[in-house]
């Protein structure tokens, strides 16, 4: 099966409920008026696209509506989807263009780093480019132990330390070492404890010190890794993560198994930070860069 149709698969529990209740709304159709777009706004709200977001969508179709004076149901279908989509459509380009380039990869336990880290160095080994991978999240053996075993998968060079060490200092070593073998990028792997909130982002605090020490002038991406399934939730999170480092994108996992889809465009829109990487599964391919065209098919 390709990407598509996993990602159509994966956001088919989404799909049909959104189908469901907008061919409910349109059954009685006679004309477009406020009482059809107050149901469409019911209907956006209770997909989880969020109350804010909703009211947004609904008041950019409004003044379509009126704009282009449009009056067939088909038409105000498109409408939609379009305005949907533009909530979706932020520049989602990867900042790599300097040798090296830095991802720092952030984000809660379980949510799916050590994993995205895994597709994304393939892809871009793919590409031809020459990839670090830093084991940063030191706090379990496992977690260095699943890293390594991805590393190979993608056939990349990892630097480890021993369980216990401090994080900012194997990115110190792994930004040597990418320096050293003429490496392109350097991803750097995290730990993930928001319970323990103030020690995470201390921790995070001090590994962007050391890239911005040593690698000044390089591209930085910061990818915030979000679990789909979580739904509004993951608001919440980014957040947190953006009080204490400069989130550049989002990696949103799981898609392959929510009916919460509609949740990314509370996300996207109530932070305005593009959504760069989707992740349809546990191998190594099943992971995309997001298109919003794309993602409105699978879930309309
Ligand atoms: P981390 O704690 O953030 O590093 O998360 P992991 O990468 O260890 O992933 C946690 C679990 O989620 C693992 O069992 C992964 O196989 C699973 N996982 C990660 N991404 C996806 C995805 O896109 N789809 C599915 N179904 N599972 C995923
Ligand atoms: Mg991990």
């Amino acid at each position: 099966m390709g990407f598509f149709d996993k990602l159509k698969e994966g956001l088919g529990k989404t799909k049909s409920s959104f189908d469901e209740k907008l061919n409910s709304a349109f059954s009685a159709f006679r004309k477009v008026d406020e009482e059809l777009l107050e149901e469409l706004e019911e209907i956006l709200i209770t997909s989880d696209i969020g109350l804010d977001t909703s009211v947004n969508i609904i008041s950019n179709l409004r003044t379509r509506i009126k704009k282009e004076n449009i009056k067939e149901a088909e038409e105000v279908k498109q409408a939609l989807r379009e305005e949907m989509e533009e909530i979706l459509n932020i520049d989602n380009t990867m900042n790599l263009q300097t040798k090296p380039s830095v991802i720092l990869v952030v984000g809660v336990n379980g949510v799916g780093k050590t994993t995205s880290i895994g597709k994304i160095a393939n892809r871009l080994k793919k590409d031809g480019k020459k990839i670090v991978i830093a084991a940063a999240d030191t706090f379990r053996a496992a977690a260095v132990e699943q890293l390594e075993i991805w590393s190979k998968r993608a056939g990349c060079d990892i630097v480890k330390k021993e369980e216990g060490t401090d994080p900012a200092s194997v990115v110190y070593e792994a930004i040597k070492i990418t320096k050293e073998t003429n490496a392109d990028v350097l991803i750097c792997d995290t730990a993930g404890r928001l319970h323990n909130k103030k020690y995470l982002m201390d921790e995070l605090e001090k590994i962007n010190r050391v890239i911005n020490k040593e690698l000044p002038e390089a591209s930085k991406e910061v990818l915030l890794v979000l679990d789909a399934t979580t739904g509004q939730n993951a608001i919440s999170q980014v957040k947190a993560f953006s009080e204490t480092t400069e989130v550049t994108g989002l990696v949103l996992t799981k898609l392959d198994g929510t009916a919460k889809g509609g949740a990314v465009f509370g996300i996207v829109n109530e932070n305005k930070i593009p959504v760069k990487f989707i992740g349809v599964g546990e191998q190594i391919d099943d992971m995309e860069k997001f298109d919003a065209k794309e993602f409105i098919k699978a879930i309309l």
